[in-house]
């Protein structure tokens, strides 16, 4: 490892290639005790007191010469800010397609740092992704069979992903078997050293235990580039601690200092209409005041955003709900109706709204559910940077939003839709500290 970086500076400099991606990475990273901070886009300012930093990019499926362009700026920045090691997310079943990206930015990152080989493991067994002989299986079911082969825009119609990688890429795509991973860090080495003499360039890697992701972890210290979904980042913090460059006591609960200075109110958005989220919704309605955005409405013109307002105004004491969620059948109405991309684009726009004029209330707790909707909030509100704390439910974190002076400005939950327990909501305006 390199150790001509300044002091203080961050050690692990990540690119994620979607908004939700990045988040999952960063709670990842700060389970593991690094002080996380993950930015919206390629920030303008620089970045102070982390360890790592997850550039959120959104370049899963745009075309593969724009995705390398972003991704080649992410890691500038990165690297100006004295990063040592670079991590490239993509999703842990792997969305791409013939055209890219994974291939085309690996690669593009590669050339730019100098590495000569690189591993792609998507694999995360806690959640049911596994990687064996180089086929990529969701739970029981191989990738082509897991329902991914319907994807909307990255049908994934191959498991192999030797064959799947190749295909997206100019050099050659070797495997890295579950005998060699099996058997720890230095036989991994000694692989990868085979590869290297093969010719290859990157090297799809087994992983059918979490024990496996710390192997190739620890097998990947010191190498300029990694890629892989969320797991295998889960090994890389303890090459920096065993090399005793992490100071990592209370590394998440640290990033939420000045989480108390903010105003008490909060206030919870639901724009999401996923299965958890619903049993949310329905679990606060039960509780709590709430407020429901009819897409109809909107789309008749109706005011709704001030009637929201209104009415978080009129409860100031207390966190509102304020929510699009609806049963499928009444979604699949509207759709029908309005079409699929201008209904979304009502419910965000006024959530986003809402979002905005809540701040200017002094409501500056907000937990948000779903994932379009959270990027179009974080948006709304001018969100630069999050700072990620503990753990709220699995691929949740706490979070503090910062501006450019790298001041608190709001706390945060961003709750892609199936995640959390039917008592997120108020769950995660403890977590934040809002009273309600
Ligand atoms: P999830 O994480 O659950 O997929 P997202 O926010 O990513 O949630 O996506 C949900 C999409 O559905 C958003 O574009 C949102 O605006 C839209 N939406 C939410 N409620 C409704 C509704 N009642 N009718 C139609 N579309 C809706």
């Amino acid at each position: 490892m390199a150790h001509d970086t300044p002091r203080g500076a961050p050690l692990l400099g990540c690119i994620a290639d979607d908004f939700t991606g990045a988040t999952d990475l960063a709670n990842m990273l700060v389970r593991e005790g690094m002080r996380t901070i993950q930015t919206i886009g390629v920030p303008e300012a620089p970045v102070r007191e982390a360890d790592a930093v997850v550039v959120a990019l959104k370049s899963r499926t745009i075309p593969a010469g724009e995705a390398v362009a972003q991704s080649l700026a992410a890691l500038r920045w990165l690297q100006s800010q004295g990063c040592r090691q670079f991590f490239f997310k993509y999703c842990s079943t792997f969305d791409s397609t013939d055209a890219g990206n994974i291939g085309p930015v690996a690669e593009a990152l590669q050339k730019a740092l100098g590495a000569n080989l690189a591993i792609a493991c998507p694999a995360f067994p806690e959640n049911g992704r596994t990687v064996y002989r180089g086929h990529l299986f969701v739970h029981d079911a191989l990738l082509n069979e897991s329902g991914m082969q319907n994807h909307p825009l990255t049908p994934m119609r191959d498991a192999n992903l030797v064959r799947v990688l190749q295909r997206q890429s100019a050099g050659k795509v070797g495997l890295i078997g579950a005998a060699d991973v099996g058997r720890g860090p230095i036989a991994v080495r000694e692989r990868m050293a085979a590869l290297r003499k093969e010719g290859v360039t990157l090297a799809i890697a087994d992983a059918i235990a979490d024990n496996d992701l710390y192997t190739l972890g620890e097998a990947c210290a010191g190498m300029p580039l990694v890629t892989g979904g969320s797991g295998v980042a889960l090994g890389l913090p303890g090459n920096f601690r065993r090399a005793r460059l992490l100071i990592d006591e209370g590394a998440a609960t640290r990033a939420l200092e000045g989480l108390d200075a903010l105003p008490p109110r909060g206030a919870v958005l639901a724009g999401s209409a996923s299965q958890a989220t619903q049993g949310q919704v329905a679990h606060w309605l039960a509780r709590r005041p709430a407020l429901r955005i009819d897409p109809l409405a909107l789309a008749r013109g109706d005011d709704l955003v001030r009637q929201a307002l209104d009415f978080a105004q009129a409860h100031a004491d207390q966190a509102v709900l304020i929510y699009a969620t609806a049963a499928p059948d009444e979604v699949k109405t509207v759709q029908t109706q309005l079409g699929v991309e201008h209904a979304g684009h009502l419910v965000e726009e006024a959530l986003s709204a809402v979002a905005r004029g809540l701040r200017e209330q002094g409501v500056a707790r907000l937990v948000i559910a779903g994932g379009e909707t959270s990027g179009a909030v974080v948006q709304a509100l001018d969100v630069r940077a999050l700072r990620i704390g503990p753990q709220i439910d699995p691929g949740v974190p706490a979070t503090l939003a910062i501006d450019a002076g790298g001041r608190p400005h709001c706390a945060l939950a961003l709750k892609s839709g199936n995640f959390g327990t039917v008592d997120f909501f108020e769950k995660a305006l403890r977590a934040l500290g809002a009273a309600h």
